[in-house]
């Protein structure tokens, strides 16, 4: 496989001590908080309710004190009640995208956009690339914040550039060897859609291409995934992390020893909540993600819940050098979960567990129905290649064993041929729950 190239961007702040780190967190938590309370209405409204002033905040501890801030907050406040700048600032909007609902906008000054261009530069570095690399960017330059935020991180190392966008699969493989890309940024299962379309084109990603290395975002992947990406690529993959609320991605990322993201502290401050209780968990316990905003000029967010469900690992120093703390691969965001009868499952469950046999493809559907007022899990996958009826059932039989293990539900599991399934330009939707419709 391809050997990791990392560097680290800005090793002032990324290998900071701890002290260092917390006392700018400090400074600047105390800042942005009197700043919101000043400027906006529903954070002076919310904290007074609270009884918390500005002048509170004396520790980094006192953020407990301060109230969460929601998706629908900002949704009811629409379009412009969490910006607290002029609007004439503002250089350039994005929007949330609308899985859960009607996008909410997100607003950048300027000065956000430096920002931006900081962390995505650093989260970049981590997976190696450099100004000699040629990045293509296949996430969409739209509302959408995945294309233009590696872009702004690409611009501040000085790569190479290509913005294919998502989608015209065929042109980008064209594009690719054309441009000799080194690297691929995207959301990961468009990197093994990409893969099978090349072969398709008799252009074998690992041989006839150059990327070596790939940054994914935007949907919850796994470590299986992982494996598949890296192998048919011979590319090393990385995960990384953020959402439109909070600038896009670059909020965390993943360094050579793939073992939980970096979230860049100086510009942000992680905690994790029992979603339920909203109260903090443990240090290692899963719970939901909680982001407060350090340096977000237009819209900054105080502990904004994201739905996101990782954890905090207990790692003060990496082998990398950074001293930001680690989170988790994540989970799975709480809309993503589902429920079969009293189980809570999460698509990330299962395809850990699908690809997991080298036998199937990474392509699979999760279809819940209801038969005699039980619920009914059904998993379409695809096999690898063309199975026999008889090899098909006998695979079958095993992955719904294999799921049961971990999933507790034991599935009905239909192995299906290569290429019936849908594909995803974008992010996946692998779960079609015909209880709603
Ligand atoms: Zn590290």
């Amino acid at each position: 496989m391809a050997m990791p190239d990392s560097w680290v961007y800005n090793p002032s702040l990324e290998t900071a001590s701890r002290n260092v780190i917390e006392r700018l967190q400090l400074e600047r938590l105390r800042e942005v908080v009197h700043r919101v309370y000043s400027n906006n209405y529903y954070y002076r409204k919310k904290m007074k309710e609270r009884g918390v002033a500005p002048e509170d905040i004396k520790t980094l501890k006192d953020i407990e004190k301060l109230p969460h801030t929601t998706k629908e907050d900002l949704r009811e406040a629409q379009p412009f009640g969490y910006l607290i700048t002029h609007f004439e600032n503002v250089v350039e909007v994005h929007g949330t995208s609308g899985t859960t609902g009607e996008p909410v906008f997100v607003y950048y000054t300027n000065v956000d956009i430096e920002n931006w261009g900081e962390i995505m530069a650093r989260s970049l570095a981590t997976a190696g690339l450099t100004k000699r690399d040629v990045l293509q960017i296949t996430p969409s330059f739209s509302l959408f914040t995945g294309g233009f935020g590696f872009y702004y991180g690409a611009r501040r190392i000085g790569a190479t550039i290509v913005p294919t966008g998502p989608g015209y699969s065929k042109r980008q493989i064209y594009v690719m060897q054309k441009l000799s890309a080194t690297m691929l940024a995207g959301i990961a299962n468009y990197a093994i859609r990409l893969a099978e379309v090349a072969f398709e084109m008799g252009v074998d990603p690992a041989k006839d291409t150059k990327v070596r290395k790939g940054m994914f975002g935007a949907a919850p992947w796994t470590e299986n995934m992982r494996k598949r990406i890296e192998d048919v690529w011979d590319m090393q993959a990385y995960d990384m992390y953020g959402l439109s609320e909070l600038w896009g991605p670059g909020v965390a990322a993943e360094c050579i020893y793939k073992s939980g993201l970096h979230v860049w502290e100086d510009h942000f401050i992680v905690e994790v909540i029992d979603p339920k209780t909203g109260e903090t968990v443990e240090l290692e316990e899963k719970g939901e993600l909680v982001f407060t905003s350090l340096t977000k000029d237009a819209m900054p967010l105080i502990r904004y819940r994201t739905r996101d469900i990782s954890r905090l690992l207990d790692q003060s120093t990496c082998d990398c050098g950074r001293t930001h703390k680690k989170i988790d691969r994540i989970q799975g965001r709480t809309d993503d979960m589902f429920i079969i009868n009293g189980v809570n499952i999460w698509p990330t469950a299962i395809q850990e567990v699908l690809l997991r046999e080298p036998l199937v493809a990474p392509h699979f559907q999760i279809i819940i129905d209801r038969e005699n007022a039980m619920d009914k899990l059904i998993i379409q996958v695809e096999s690898a290649s063309k199975l026999s009826e008889e090899d098909k059932r006998i695979l079958a039989k095993k992955l719904a064993y294999d799921l049961r293990e971990t999933i507790i539900v034991t599935p009905v599991v239909e192995v299906v041929d290569p290429g019936t399934l849908p594909r995803f330009d974008g992010k996946p939707k692998y779960v079609i729950d015909k209880r709603v419709l």
